[in-house]
């Protein structure tokens, strides 16, 4: 077959097997398990002799049609799946950490990833050490200093910093730790990290991979070697994919490309407009010029991604006035999705750290995370300053 390019792939990738009865869409298969009358077809099957399927906690259709898809555009021999973004990273962390192991990461990862390396590793005796975010030399110090894992998300949640993939992989491997980024910010459209060496991709499937907000799920890819012991650790401990969930996100999939262009596109209009705004103290975006990020973003990244922040003039209490007002944004927990989706970072991807955590993670009271949907970006761009406009002067309103 010839290779063909990512948005092709994104509709066509994973499906071809799958499909039954001539049907032209991956079915939802909501069997438990799967009967066999050959008593030894039944056998070589669960031992993994021969393909099929056995107990949905295992394997499922659909569930592989999603990670067959997910293969494809991360360039990877394998994936697998998991219920969440949150049990990818949990389930692919515990299966390669064990007590006295040591794991370099940096301060800004997700929220939840961030408390597990800061509550629930450290209680099973792993050593976590947190780096400065976008501080190369202060990563490459520790993890020389030997480590079992590296493990990176570039851009970041909130405060969209970006890390140099290759000269990570570079500082991993030379002291013989796993590289692992969490990539659902940039999502393969934007950036396919195996391509520099990566060991293991994951995403939060539930953000841009979806793309609307209607179903959760998470994915890890790499070599079949590190994904099969990922599997295996995943079907025992059980946080498996739902198929339903795998056809909404395949179905999400298909548009992903055109999704993330135009995410990207409406992300650099609206950070640019909100950059000379009075109001604005500071713009977040790789794709800006005044980003410190952003000669590296270039290098590694084919678009910046839909995702900005920006911290008000005034912090939590202009945001507090400001967001009720914008018509075109869900106010919610949510990002990757086609509706434009805000909300402060205290509430949202670090809803779980305390102030005082929030503030070693270098992320303001007063961010707002702005997640860029596929609207017409002169009619956000419209709503927020209706939106400001309406704070500045309320007797006007
Ligand atoms: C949302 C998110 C996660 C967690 O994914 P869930 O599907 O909500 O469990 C992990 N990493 C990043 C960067 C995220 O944005």
């Amino acid at each position: 077959m010839t290779k063909t390019n990512i948005g092709t792939n994104s509709v066509w990738a994973g499906e071809k097997e799958y499909l039954v009865h001539g049907a032209t869409q991956v079915p939802v298969v909501h069997s438990v398990a799967y009967g066999y009358e050959d008593m030894d077809e039944w056998y070589e099957v669960a031992i993994g002799n021969k393909k099929g399927h056995i107990y949905g906690r295992n394997t499922n259709p659909t569930v592989q049609a999603f990670e067959d898809k997910v293969k494809s555009l991360e360039g990877a021999e394998s994936a697998t799946s998991f219920s969440t973004g949150m049990a990818a990273i949990s389930n692919t962390l515990s299966t390669f950490l064990f007590p006295g192991d040591r794991i370099v990461s940096i301060k800004d990862t997700y929220g939840g990833t961030n408390k597990i390396f800061t509550e629930f590793l450290p209680s099973l005796n792993i050593n976590v050490e947190l780096c400065e975010t976008g501080n190369h030399e202060a990563i490459e110090a520790e993890v020389a200093k030997g480590c079992k894992i590296l493990y990176l998300e570039t851009p970041t949640n909130p405060t969209v910093k970006v890390t140099d993939i290759e000269r990570m992989v570079k500082a991993g491997h030379d002291a013989g730790a796993l590289v692992i980024i969490d990539n659902t910010f940039a999502t393969p459209i934007n950036q396919r990290p195996l391509q520099f060496g990566v060991d293991l991709v994951i995403h939060s499937a539930t953000k841009f991979l979806g793309g609307h907000a209607d179903a959760l799920g998470g994915v890890v890819c790499g070599k079949n070697s590190l994904v099969s012991k990922i599997y295996h650790y995943r079907e025992i401990n059980g946080a498996t994919m739902d198929p339903m969930a795998a056809y909404l996100l395949l179905r999400g999939m298909k548009t992903l490309q055109l999704r993330v262009n135009k995410q990207c596109e409406n992300a650099l209009k609206v950070a640019n407009y909100l950059q000379s705004h009075e109001m604005v103290e500071d713009v977040f975006y790789p794709g800006l010029e005044t980003h410190p990020g952003h000669e590296i973003a270039k290098k590694q990244m084919d678009n910046f991604g839909g995702m900005f922040s920006f911290a008000l003039k005034g912090g939590v209490e202009t945001i507090r006035q400001l967001l009720p007002k914008l018509e075109y944004a869900h106010r919610a927990a949510n990002l990757g999705a086609v509706e434009t989706t805000v909300g402060p970072s205290r509430t949202t991807s670090h809803v779980e750290c305390t102030p005082e955590e929030r503030a070693a993670m270098g992320i303001p009271e007063g961010l707002v995370r702005y997640s860029a949907g596929i609207e017409d970006a002169d009619d956000l761009i419209a709503d927020l300053e209706q939106a400001f406009q309406a704070i500045s002067s309320p007797e006007k309103v």
